[in-house]
C-alpha cells in the first residue's frame, strides 16, 4: 500500500483562482503529496471558492453539505476552504461546518502545508490575515511532478489586489490592496517556464496594467524593483522561447501611450485584449465607480486598433445594475455594436455583501434584467459569428491544448486572438498538446473556428513584426496569414 498522500483541489472562479490553486498544488508537491485522480483517492480536498457572484457562493455551501460524507468515509481525511469566500467568511464556515478543518484567504497560500499538518493533529485554523509584503510572491519553482492545466501555457502573477473599489465588486475586500511583484522575479519565472517548454504566458493581476503604478508615482520603483507595465512586456518579449504574451484583466484607465504602442511593436504580445467595460451608460458607469465614460472607452479602443488593427477585443458586461433604465441599457447595446466585441461575458447584477452598490435603491426587476441579458447575449452571438466568418481563409498558428469537445479525433487549441480552433488530425501522431500547429481556417461556428492542419511545426513567433502587419483596419491580420 502506498504511503504517499494525495490531494485534490476543486476550483471556482477567475484565472487568479485557477492560478492560486496551481500554486497550492505546487506547494503540496514540494511537501511530498501527489495529485489524486478523483475525490475518492484524495486524502486532502481543498475547495477554492469565488464570491464575485451570489450563485458561486451558494455553490460552496451546497458542495460543503455533500462533503460531510466524503470526510467521514475515511479517517485522516482533511478538508479545507480557500479563496474569496474563505477570506470573508472563514470563521463562519468553520462554525457552520464542523467537519471543515481550515479556511484561508488568497494571501496565505504558503501556509497550506502547515494548516494540513495542524489538521492532522486535530487543530482547526482560519488564516485570513492580509500580507502587505512581497513575501507572498516567494513561492517555490515548479516541482517536476507539477503539471499545469495546459502544456505550453502558464499563468504568471505580476500584481495582486485592487485599489479601485468599483461599487459592485468584492475583490478589494477579499484580495486586499494593490501590490506589484518585482520585475526581476517575474522575468526569472518566465525564463524558468520557457526552459520547461512553456511558449505562452498570461500575466495576471486584478488590474494588471496598473502594475508598478504606485511605486512609479511615489518615485520608489527602483527600490521596489518594479517598472512601467509596457517595459515589463518588453522584457518578457526579449525572452527566448516565450512566443506569446497575454495579460488579464486590464482596467481602461491604466492605458498609457507606451502600453498602447507596445501592441504595435512587440512580436510576442497577442492581438487580443479582454477589456472590461461593464456598461455603455455614463450614468451607470458613474454609479459603478468605473472612472471613465463610454466615449473614453470608445476612444481607447480606437487608439489600440490604430496600433494593432487586427486586435480582438472581448469584455465583461453587467445588466440590471440598480437604476439602469431602458435608455441606459440601449446605450450599452450601442457600445457593444460600436466596438464590435469579439466576445463578452455578460451577467445580471447581483448585490454582494460589503459593497456600496448593495445599498443602492431602484433595483431592476429580475424579469427585466433577464430580458436585457437575453437581448445583449443575442446581439453578442451575432457579432461573434460575424467575426468568426471574417477569419475564414486565414492561416494561423494554434497552440494545441488537447482533445476537442467536438469528439474523437478532434483536437483543439487557441489562436493568437484567443479564439478556439478545432481541427482533425488526418494521421497519427498529430501535434501534441503544447505544440504550435499551423492551421488554415475553413469554417466559422458560433463558438469556435474550424481549421485544417497545414503542418505541425511552429514558424517561431508565427508573425512578422507588428510594424509590418497590414494596417488596413479590416480586422484581418496579414501577420498570421502564412
Ligand atoms: S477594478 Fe473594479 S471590478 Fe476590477 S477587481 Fe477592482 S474593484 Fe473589482
Amino acid at each position: 500500500m502506498s504511503l504517499t498522500r494525495h490531494f485534490l483541489i476543486r476550483t471556482y472562479g477567475c484565472q487568479m483562482n485557477v492560478h492560486d490553486s496551481e500554486k497550492v498544488a505546487n506547494l503540496l508537491h514540494h511537501d511530498g503529496y501527489a495529485s489524486a485522480s478523483s475525490e475518492n483517492d484524495a486524502d486532502v480536498l481543498i475547495i477554492n471558492t469565488c464570491s464575485i457572484r451570489e450563485k458561486a457562493e451558494h455553490r460552496l455551501y451546497s458542495d460543503l453539505g455533500l462533503l460531510r460524507a466524503w470526510k467521514e468515509e475515511r479517517s485522516g481525511r482533511v478538508l479545507g476552504v480557500a479563496g474569496c469566500v474563505a477570506q470573508q467568511e472563514g470563521d463562519a464556515i468553520l462554525r457552520r461546518f464542523p467537519f471543515v478543518d481550515f479556511a484561508f484567504g488568497p494571501h496565505n497560500l504558503r501556509l497550506v502545508p502547515e494548516m494540513i499538518g495542524a489538521a492532522q493533529q486535530g487543530q482547526r485554523s482560519v488564516r485570513t490575515d492580509e500580507a502587505a509584503d512581497l513575501a507572498r510572491f516567494d513561492l517555490p519553482e515548479r516541482h517536476p511532478a507539477f503539471e499545469g492545466q495546459t502544456p505550453g501555457r502558464a499563468y504568471l502573477t505580476v500584481m495582486e489586489g485592487c485599489d479601485m473599489f468599483c461599487s459592485f465588486c468584492v475583490v478589494p475586500n477579499t484580495r486586499g490592496r494593490e501590490i506589484s511583484r518585482p520585475a526581476e522575479g517575474i522575468v526569472a519565472e518566465a525564463i524558468s517556464l520557457a526552459g520547461r517548454g512553456v511558449r505562452e504566458v498570461t500575466l495576471l493581476g486584478q488590474t494588471v496594467n496598473a502594475y508598478g503604478r504606485h511605486d512609479l508615482r511615489r518615485g520608489r520603483a527602483e527600490i521596489a524593483g518594479t517598472v512601467a507595465f509596457a517595459e515589463l512586456l518588453g522584457r518578457l518579449d526579449a525572452i527566448e522561447g516565450i512566443e506569446r504574451v497575454r495579460y488579464t484583466s486590464p482596467h481602461p484607465i491604466f492605458y498609457d501611450e507606451a502600453l498602447i504602442a507596445a501592441h504595435g511593436k512587440l512580436a510576442s504580445l497577442c492581438p487580443h485584449v479582454h477589456l472590461p467595460v461593464q456598461s455603455g451608460s455614463d450614468a451607470v458607469l458613474e454609479r459603478m465607480r468605473r472612472r471613465y465614460r463610454a466615449d473614453d472607452y470608445r476612444a481607447l479602443v480606437e487608439r489600440l486598433r490604430a496600433a494593432r488593427p487586427d486586435l480582438a477585443i472581448t469584455t465583461d458586461l453587467i445588466v440590471g445594475f440598480p437604476g439602469e433604465t431602458e435608455e441606459d441599457f440601449r446605450r450599452t447595446l450601442a457600445l457593444v455594436r460600436d466596438v464590435g466585441f469579439v466576445d463578452s461575458f455578460s451577467f445580471k447584477y447581483s448585490p454582494r455583501p460589503h459593497t456600496s452598490a448593495a445599498e443602492l435603491e431602484d433595483v431592476v426587476s429580475p424579469a427585466e434584467a433577464q430580458a436585457r441579458l437575453e437581448e445583449i447575449q443575442t446581439l453578442q452571438r451575432g457579432l461573434t459569428l460575424d467575426y468568426h466568418r471574417s477569419r475564414v481563409g486565414q492561416t494561423v498558428p494554434v497552440l494545441v491544448e488537447g482533445g476537442s469537445r467536438r469528439g474523437a479525433g478532434q483536437v483543439s487549441g487557441r489562436d493568437p486572438h484567443h479564439r478556439v480552433v478545432n481541427f482533425s488530425v488526418p494521421r497519427e501522431p498529430g501535434p501534441r498538446p503544447g505544440a504550435l500547429a499551423s492551421l488554415r481556417i475553413v469554417e466559422a461556428t458560433p463558438h469556435s473556428l474550424i481549421g485544417e492542419l497545414q503542418d505541425s511545426t511552429s514558424p517561431g513567433r508565427a508573425a512578422v513584426k507588428p510594424e509590418r502587419r497590414r494596417a488596413d483596419g479590416t480586422g484581418r491580420s496579414a501577420a498570421v496569414e502564412g
